[in-house]
């Protein structure tokens, strides 16, 4: 299985750009890095306490420098961690405040080409990745200063043995190069494992009575091990990697003590360095190699970030919307819905296919069709979720496209398939999206109208009962019921139920398409539904086939010119 997720590619201008949409806290990671370098300096001179001690010198002067200076070198890193540390919470905050604003201004047609539980990893766990290049360039500055300066005193001591040292660096730039690479593809694979496993499971575990009722417990075990086991090789690979640092860090190291072996000890042979010069060159050369060490490790956490941050910048590299940009909505008494050869497709190919008709305001309408010719896509298309290829939607005197979608939106109720509730009370999902402030009566009033308020009354806690995630605490009927009563309280002009019958027996649901009707005297409702008693008592019928409008027009003019109302109508008379 590949995880890698090819279908567009995000480079390093994408992991630079996603740094420009958030505050960084600099002041935090400056002062981080100041504190690094001033670390690197104290080191510097507990290394020359050291090489004075090795040469004999104990006096009391040096010891007490010795423990002074290594107990504020602990002082120092101390803060130095604490300032990184609180700069990454930070930037984990923000970035994951930029990636949910993303989500939410993010075009439809673009989510569409995430998975949800794939959105919500991007969130939580690769933001986490957000702040390590950002903390490493700073970690890196302090360290390319120690490297530098240790290269210094290094070269101060004795120019010729590190004339010898220099002829290693070829070999370090490649280790930095190849460890780079190969940590940059792993963290990709571990995040697109985690994304994977995060999709598997989310999916798996809230259809886990449906997995039991199919009796696939044992399989989906087997494919559950299989989304774990994507997760272990990554994990397996980057151990592999650290093996391949550790080893070249481990080969270079052992390099520059048999360089400084043989050169050295020609060197003191020829009396060109001191008889301590190679312990003393060693101590020096010891702190060439840490921050030599230090600097690989930062760029690898970089070039890993990139790596991790792959699925984010992909998110973050989406087209989005801007509800509130476009004219202002027109409200005027011309409400009519006017579909003028209006083609869509979701991919290339077209689901809408030069669709023409006008509904007068105040009109009743039902879409026929069977499964999959595009009812619920012309709903979506009124309400501006995604844009027609061509031809032109207008909502009363306002063309889709130049009009504010906020506003648009605005105007429409919208009861869909999968009912949406929250975590929160009862209450609180009947007014989600309501603008106004409402009294308890008015959503009393609301939930009777739409048949809710008995159920709800018979819970203990009333309009305060809490609802879990999605409300999977409530049974179908009840979501739906629930959304018709957030949908009652509001004041729309257009009303579209999308086979609002699910999940209520035919009577309730009559009784409450009853109340829709009364509600909305006088403005426009339209519906997807398959009751022919509905369907015939609408004004006007749109008979949709593969896309295309068969017919459109009174349930009398389409008794004439429709075949798919004609076997509708017949059906019901059998
Ligand atoms: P209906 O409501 O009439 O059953 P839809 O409008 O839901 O049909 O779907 C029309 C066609 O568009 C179907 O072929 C369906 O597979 C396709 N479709 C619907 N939603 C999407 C989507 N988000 N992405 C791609 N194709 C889609």
């Amino acid at each position: 299985m590949n995880i890698l997720n090819k279908k567009q590619k995000v480079g390093f201008k994408d992991f630079l750009n996603f740094y420009t949409k958030f505050r960084i806290p600099w002041g935090l990671y400056i002062m981080a890095s100041a504190l690094g370098i001033v670390y690197a300096e104290i080191t510097f001179k507990i290394a020359n306490c050291t090489i004075q001690v090795n040469k004999g010198e104990l006096y009391n002067k040096i010891i007490i420098s010795y423990v002074l200076l290594n107990l504020l070198s602990v002082a120092i890193v101390t803060m130095k961690n604490q300032s990184l540390n609180y700069g990454d919470y930070k930037i984990i905050l923000r970035s994951r405040g930029v990636i949910w604003n993303k989500i939410l201004h993010m075009k439809i047609k673009e989510i569409d080409n995430f998975s949800p539980a794939g959105l919500v990893s991007g969130i939580t766990n690769d933001s986490e990745q957000a702040c390590i290049a950002v903390s490493s360039i700073f970690e890196f500055v302090a360290s390319a200063y120690g490297f530098g300066k240790a290269c210094w005193i290094l070269y101060s001591y004795n120019s010729i043995i590190s004339k010898y040292m220099i002829t290693l660096i070829p070999f370090a730039i490649f280790v930095f190069w190849l460890v780079g690479h190969l940590q940059q593809y792993t963290q990709r694979r571990i995040y697109a494992a985690i994304n994977q496993m995060t999709i598997f499971f989310s999916e798996h575990v809230s259809a886990v009575k449906y997995v039991k009722a199919q009796a696939m417990e044992e399989i989906e075990i087997q494919e559950g091990f299989r989304a774990i086991d994507e997760r272990y090789k990554a994990d397996i690979l980057n151990v592999f990697l650290e093996v391949v640092m550790t080893s070249a860090y481990s080969v270079f190291n052992n390099l520059t003590t048999i360089f400084l072996c043989v050169f050295g000890s020609r060197l003191v042979r020829n009396g060109q360095m001191e008889l301590t010069g190679i312990n003393s060159s060693s101590t020096y050369m010891e702190k060439v190699n840490l921050y030599l060490s230090e600097s690989l490790t930062q760029y690898q956490n970089i070039r890993g970030s990139q790596g991790a941050l792959t699925e984010v910048n992909r998110i973050l590299k989406a087209e989005e919307e801007d509800p509130s940009e476009g004219e202002e909505y027109i409200t005027s008494k011309k409400k009519d819905i006017v579909f003028d050869k209006v083609e869509f497709g979701y991919t290339n190919q077209l689901v809408i296919k030069n669709v023409s008709f006008t509904l007068p305001y105040g009109k009743t309408l039902a879409i026929v069709g069977n499964n999959g010719s595009g009812k619920t896509t012309l709903m979506k298309l009124m309400q501006g979720f995604y844009e027609a290829n061509s031809g032109t939607i207008k909502i009363g005197e306002n063309e889709l496209g130049k009009t504010k979608l906020e506003d648009i939106r605005k105007q429409f109720s919208y009861i869909i398939q999968n009912d949406c509730m929250f975590s929160g009370s009862v209450k609180e999902n009947i007014i989600y999206g309501c603008e106004r402030e409402v009294t308890d009566e008015e959503i009393v009033k609301a939930a009777k109208r739409a048949g809710a308020h008995e159920f709800i009354m018979s819970f203990e806690n009333g309009y305060n009962t809490i609802l879990r995630e999605s409300g999977m605490n409530l049974s179908g009927g009840q979501r739906k019921r629930l959304s018709f009563a957030r949908a009652f309280l509001s004041d729309k002009d257009y009303f579209l139920l999308d086979e609002a019958g699910a999940n209520l027996d035919s009577k309730t649901y009559s009784e409450i398409y009853e109340s829709v009707k009364e509600k909305m005297r006088g403005k426009t409702v339209i519906f997807i539904a398959h009751e022919i008693e509905k369907i015939m008592d609408a004004d006007y019928i749109l008979v949709l086939t593969g896309g295309e409008v068969e017919a459109f027009g009174t349930p009398d003019e389409l008794i004439k010119s429709s075949k798919t109302y004609r076997d509708y109508v017949s059906r019901l008379k059998e």
